[in-house]
């Protein structure tokens, strides 16, 4: 059920994760931070869950290199996190080294002569919709509101308004398990709903996406406000990790929760929403505790009133579902 985050390298360490954190600090570049016991609620948007044993945010491709030899020989796992807005982190935390690509050196937007972009995995999909505004590159338009990164939005096939990040994705620079980089086009990605089979296991450094067209840049905003205003309309305000649970052939997940009478349905500050009935947010103090207690309600729910069993669209960040559900 949980098709994440395979670890990159097999889980316990053979080292302390306070000697990982020294052999990793000796190895890196003065900026790129490595932490212990790095707080990961605040880096996501539902705002839940427990602490990364070692999080190390490196300041470039080298650094990052290094990071995962030596998480690799040490045996610890090594699970990259975007902007955390498609993932619970458990109250425990996560045993491993998560590695985000927040420094600015992931974040290029470099349009080519010919249109197509060069986009760092660390970009904003946000940031990446208002350059292509200034740029007049048109075709991007339905990523607006999706509150992702290039490295996460392609690792989930991220998608809106009838168009999925690969519909615009030529080809992206991997780092694979092996430290090696590679350029593998959309075809080898095994991409499908909610799922790009090619990234488990490796990390997205970049893509090479291609607009539609060229446009005036006030055409460019004006459908972007369309869509923004969609999104206001028909999804909550407060904090959540989108839509919860995968659509089920043929039907709307939101929809079988709702004729299920779970609008407002709450564990501790853990709520589903009045707005959205497939979002559960987060109304101030919940812990990922409620969250997975909403959840295992929600699908126990559904499946007696309509038999169908709900499988998450979210991922339990380095952890299986089946603990949990
Ligand atoms: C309010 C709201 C609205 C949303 N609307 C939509 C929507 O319309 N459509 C939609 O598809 N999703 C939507 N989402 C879900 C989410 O924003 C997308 O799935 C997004 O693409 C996730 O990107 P991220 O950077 O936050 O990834 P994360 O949540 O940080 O990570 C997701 C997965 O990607 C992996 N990952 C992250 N970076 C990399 C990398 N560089 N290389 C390899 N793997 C990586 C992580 O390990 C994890 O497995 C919404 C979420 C919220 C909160």
């Amino acid at each position: 059920m949980n098709r994440i985050l395979e670890p990159i390298a097999p889980p316990a360490p053979r080292l302390s994760w306070d000697d990982l954190a020294s052999e990793l600090r000796a190895a890196v570049g003065a900026d790129t931070r490595i932490a212990r016991e790095e707080p990961l609620g605040a880096r996501t948007t539902l705002g839940v869950g427990g602490a990364a044993r070692l999080l190390a945010e490196p300041a470039g491709v080298d650094d990052l290199r290094a990071v995962l030899r030596i998480a690799r020989q040490a045996g610890a796992p090594l699970l990259p996190l975007g902007r955390g807005s498609n993932l619970v982190v458990a109250d425990e935390g996560v045993d491993a080294v998560v590695v985000t690509l927040n420094h600015a050196s992931w974040s290029e937007f470099s349009p080519r002569p010919d249109g197509w972009v060069r986009a760092g995995a660390g970009l904003r999909l946000k940031s990446l919709c208002g350059q292509a505004v200034k740029a007049g590159l048109q075709g991007f338009e339905f990523l607006e509101g999706i509150p992702g990164s290039v490295g996460g939005s392609l690792r989930m096939n991220a998608g809106a308004m009838g168009g999925w990040i690969w519909d615009v994705t030529e080809e992206v620079q991997v780092l694979r398990p092996d430290g090696e980089i590679a350029v593998r086009l959309r075809a080898e990605m095994g991409v499908d709903y909610r799922q790009c089979r090619g990234l488990e296991g490796a990390i997205a450094l970049g893509a090479l996406l291609r607009p539609a067209a060229q446009a005036e840049g006030e055409a460019i905003g004006r459908q972007i406000d369309v869509y923004r205003r969609k999104r206001q309309e028909s999804q909550p305000k407060e904090r959540s990790a989108g839509c919860v649970f995968r659509n089920p052939p043929g039907g709307a997940a939101g929809r079988l929760i709702d004729e299920a009478g779970l609008k407002g349905a709450r564990e501790g500050d853990a709520q589903v929403s009045a707005v959205h009935a497939n979002f559960i947010v987060n109304l101030g103090a919940a812990r990922a505790a409620d969250v997975f207690a909403l959840m295992r309600r929600v699908r126990a729910t559904v499946r007696e009133r309509s038999g169908v069993q709900l499988e998450p669209e979210v991922l339990c960040f380095g952890r299986s579902w089946e603990e949990f559900l």
